[in-house]
């Protein structure tokens, strides 16, 4: 089972961090180590997933788009639909059960576009946690809407106006916090990256996505789908689906974002483009200049925009138990508009990526062959990103 004890995957993963934080991650390692098997950690988890996140969350099938597509069929695994309206919520609430078992009283976070924010606030408001987030300046000021969001819910919002203001300045802020503070206060993290036990802890209680997909399949006599395609910023809405699937015969897909592609450096290909470097705590792949120096990136779907990933995707790309390609900004907004006007369904721009993949992949394949697509989360954040990138929507 993966990672090892030391937290590696392959050669990919471990804990780069300063000595000072060491302590804080073993401590966090070893409650959720006695917690993860513990049967009432464990029922506590599952009575908050079921009736404050909405789970299990539907598998739909997409008949429309199926039909218009004329291959495979299409099923959308709705993380959508949950509470905050993305599967974000899976990790903070599993986290955050665990920070206040551990005896901790607030937890600190940091956010780019303010949803990884917005879900901590979420979680720490459902039981009572106290939350300090760290938002770039910049970031802050694109994103004034769940900004006022994580305050309305009882954060307080830092902003960080080091650096480029952006992610990198707010997580590095939310580090110094929790190394001064560890004692009572808890530091989340948003996606499957950063130093262990983050990675592992992170795709576990995102996993909840993939096992009931099992059972939904299941239930429709489907043994295993020939296909489950999903998203990769950090990578957490994918390994989430993919891991019960690791060994089976399904075709698993991650999806980065190409920006304006490839070979225009406007874009957040990690695993594609990027090579071996340290980022946010962890070895992995990672968008880096030839003196070492993290490169900009670029994408239309804020969650995506990540010059990292996390280390398990580094070593599933390696070891090829799952393929990644990326979707440009453009090809990622036709299937948003796709899936809005067919299914009446709104996606993500993150999940849109997954999405357009899934349009191209389909009409090769036949009607017996089933593509499961995971919707990381809703769209009405989009609709005026989207806006701004058509010039309008024509309505015809
Ligand atoms: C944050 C986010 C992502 C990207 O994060 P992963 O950790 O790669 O899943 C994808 N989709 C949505 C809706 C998000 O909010």
């Amino acid at each position: 089972m993966l990672p090892n004890l030391a937290g590696y995957f392959g050669e990919y993963g471990g804990r780069f961090v300063p000595e000072a934080l060491i302590p804080a991650l073993e401590e966090i390692e070893k409650a959720y180590k006695n917690l993860k098997d513990d049967i009432n950690f464990k029922n506590e988890l599952s009575h908050y997933l079921k009736y404050y996140v909405g789970r299990p969350s539907p598998l739909y099938y997409a008949k429309n788009l199926s039909e218009k597509l004329g291959g495979a069929k299409i099923y959308l695994k709705r993380e959508d639909l949950n509470h905050t309206g993305s599967h974000k919520i899976n990790n903070t609430m599993g986290q955050a059960l665990l920070a206040k078992r551990m005896g901790k009283t607030r937890l600190i976070a940091e956010t780019g576009a303010g949803q990884h924010g917005v879900a901590t606030a979420t979680a720490a408001a459902a039981l009572g946690l106290k939350c300090t987030v760290y938002m770039g300046a910049t970031d802050a000021k694109r994103q004034g809407l769940n900004l006022f969001r994580m305050e309305i819910l009882g954060a307080e919002v830092v902003t960080v106006n080091k650096g480029s203001k952006t992610l990198k300045d707010a997580a590095n802020e939310a580090f110094r916090d929790f190394i001064s503070s560890f004692a009572h206060a808890y530091m989340m993290i948003g996606s499957a990256i950063g130093p262990h036990p983050y990675p592992m802890m992170v795709r576990n209680f995102q996993s909840v996505i993939g096992y009931e997909l099992k059972e939904q399949l299941q239930a429709l006599s489907i043994p295993s789908p020939d296909y489950i395609i999903a998203c990769v910023g950090g990578g957490s809405n994918a390994i989430g689906i993919f891991y019960p699937y690791l060994n089976s015969q399904a075709n698993l897909i991650g999806i980065e974002a190409g920006g304006k592609g490839e070979a225009s450096k406007l874009h957040c290909a990690t695993l594609a483009r990027g090579d071996r470097g340290i980022l946010h705590g962890a070895l992995s792949y990672l968008l880096q200049d030839e003196n070492g120096l993290v490169e900009d990136t670029h994408s239309i779907a804020a969650g995506l925009d990540y010059p990292g990933v996390g280390p398990e995707h580094a070593y599933l790309k390696d070891s090829q138990k799952v393929t990644y390609y990326n979707v440009s900004d453009e090809e990622a907004v036709e299937a948003f508009i796709t899936l809005s006007r067919h299914e009446g369904i709104i996606p993500a721009l993150e999940s849109a990526h997954a999405l357009a993949y899934a349009l191209k992949l389909a009409p090769s394949l036949s009607p017996e062959q089933v593509i499961v697509i995971n919707i990381s989360g809703r769209g009405d954040k989009d609709a005026e990103e989207v806006s701004n990138f058509i010039g309008g929507v024509e309505f015809a």
